[in-house]
């Protein structure tokens, strides 16, 4: 464990509590698909049993979920386990039954070797066939888009900028066999801040928000990089006091030279479409650096320009003022997908802005309420994904249990005898779920 955390401690510059906690995260989220597989509920056995009593006689039909075949993998930068060799998209696409193929992401080439052994070290100790698990080491293009449109590889899961989530998914579909492909990119994360709770707490709110945008200087897929407010003396008081707390983180070392080279690019190009610098961290400048900032605008120039809500990946935040409830909404109405949205309100606000719930609920995979972003639950209910372009499939999440959808198909089989039934389909088996005997449903409690 040590060595594996100060590995990639030297290759992303992340710091060591949060590699040890991302470290014990995938740990426990391949526990998690452990026990769902042991448990074999996940196969969504549904037994149609058959009427010969029925006019034109109805056939027994036993559906389950199969995986796919083998499957591509790309990890992103940012998290050198989770969403690595042995991360999310990996263990899900394992757990469904499907060998993995893992593009090396070269944020972090030492770590992933590291991990990869580990694979290989329990592939041999399990006796599993040595193809279960492989890695691929280029680290360019090619070998991402060969991987891609490798006719063996039925599926693939992506963690990733959207310019290379989008890049490959249109190679996977320009396939002579197009193959699902479940890229989860970027996202700004909006939070809304409602008038009453703006006012009830000023203070706390801009010091929740600055901590979860400058974690890991804003290097989190879920970091939220824009907050919208109405135009009044508290969000006035919310800026100053964001400002001030922002004075006090310092720039950092971010994952990679490119990443650092894209985010100052970014708040640049931000600048040119009229937002306005209001405060920025201290220290270091340099390769690889990069300063926290905030900067601000109006709801009229998001609404005439919606590039200003494009991803800025790293420590910085748009901060938005708008006239009036109206364009709140309209701003709203305006977002991109997301993987999430949060909004701060209290029981009063909501009675004046429940219109903004059915707004958000269209817009992301996630909703918040009075909480941050940061910081993704791996549990059976979490949605981890969200509308284009935060994915590439909004019926998709790539965290939690139901991750594993990505990666399998469902099959029926008609007319079988209950021994040439797989055993989750036979009569006997107490985890079949769904049970129709004469147009009666009913459901098995999962032991
Ligand atoms: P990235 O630059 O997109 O790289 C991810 C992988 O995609 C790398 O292996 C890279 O291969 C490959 N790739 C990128 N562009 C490609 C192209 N045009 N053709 C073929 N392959 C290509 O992303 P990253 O910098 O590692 O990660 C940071 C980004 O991930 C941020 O935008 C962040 O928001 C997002 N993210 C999203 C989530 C989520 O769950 N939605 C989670 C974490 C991070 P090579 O570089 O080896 O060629």
């Amino acid at each position: 464990e040590e060595d594996l955390v100060s590995t990639a401690m030297a290759e992303t510059h992340l710091a060591k509590p949060r590699l040890q906690g991302e470290l014990q995260r995938t740990v426990n989220q391949t526990k998690l698909f452990a026990e769902l597989i042991r448990n074999g509920s996940w196969v969504n056995a549904i037994i149609d049993t058959s009427n010969d009593e029925r006019q034109s006689p109805k056939p027994d039909i036993r559906q389950m979920q199969i995986p796919l075949g083998v499957v591509g993998v790309f990890g992103a930068s940012n998290f050198p386990f989770a969403y690595s060799v042995a991360g999310g998209d990996s263990i899900s696409a394992l757990a469904a039954g499907c060998p993995v193929v893992y593009k090396l992401n070269p944020g972090h080439p030492e770590t992933s070797k590291k991990v990869a052994a580990i694979m290989a070290n329990v592939t041999a100790e399990f006796d599993l066939p040595k193809g279960v698990f492989t890695m691929l080491q280029g680290q360019d293009y090619d070998t991402g888009n060969k991987l891609v449109t490798h006719p063996l590889i039925k599926a693939v899961g992506f963690t990733g900028s959207f310019k290379g989530g989008k890049a490959l998914y249109d190679a996977a579909v320009k396939r002579d066999e197009p193959i699902p492909f479940y890229a989860e990119m970027g996202s700004v994360n909006p939070v809304f801040i409602l008038p009453q709770m703006l006012k009830q707490k000023t203070a706390e709110l801009a010091e929740a928000l600055v901590t979860s945008n400058q974690a890991s200087l804003g290097q989190f897929c879920t970091n939220p990089g824009v907050m919208v407010m109405q135009k009044s003396e508290e969000q006035k008081h919310f800026g100053d006091h964001f400002n001030e707390l922002l004075r006090k983180n310092s720039s950092g070392k971010m994952l990679a030279k490119n990443i650092s080279n894209n985010y100052i690019k970014g708040i640049e190009e931000l600048k040119k479409m009229g937002a306005v610098e209001i405060g920025t961290g201290t220290g270091e400048k340099g390769e690889l650096y990069s300063t926290p900032e905030m900067l601000g605008t109006d709801a009229n120039a998001v609404l005439n320009n919606p590039a200003l809500l494009h991803e800025v990946f790293g420590p910085g935040s748009l901060h938005v003022a708008a006239q009036n409830k109206e364009q709140l909404l309209n701003v709203a109405s305006h977002l991109e997908g997301q993987l999430t949205v949060t909004v701060w309100a209290t029981d009063d606000d909501m009675k004046d802005y429940g219109e903004l719930l059915d707004i958000i609920v269209q817009k992301a995979g996630r909703i918040i309420f009075n909480g941050v972003p940061t910081g993704v639950e791996v549990t059976a209910a979490m949605v981890h994904g969200g509308p284009f372009p935060a994915t590439t499939d909004s019926r998709s999440t790539s965290v939690g249990t139901n991750a594993i959808y990505r990666f399998t198909r469902p099959v029926c089989f008609q007319n079988f005898p209950d021994h040439l039934l797989p055993a989750a389909l036979q009569n006997n088996n107490p985890l079949n779920i769904y049970r129709n005997v004469n147009g009666d449903y009913t459901m098995n409690s999962i032991q």
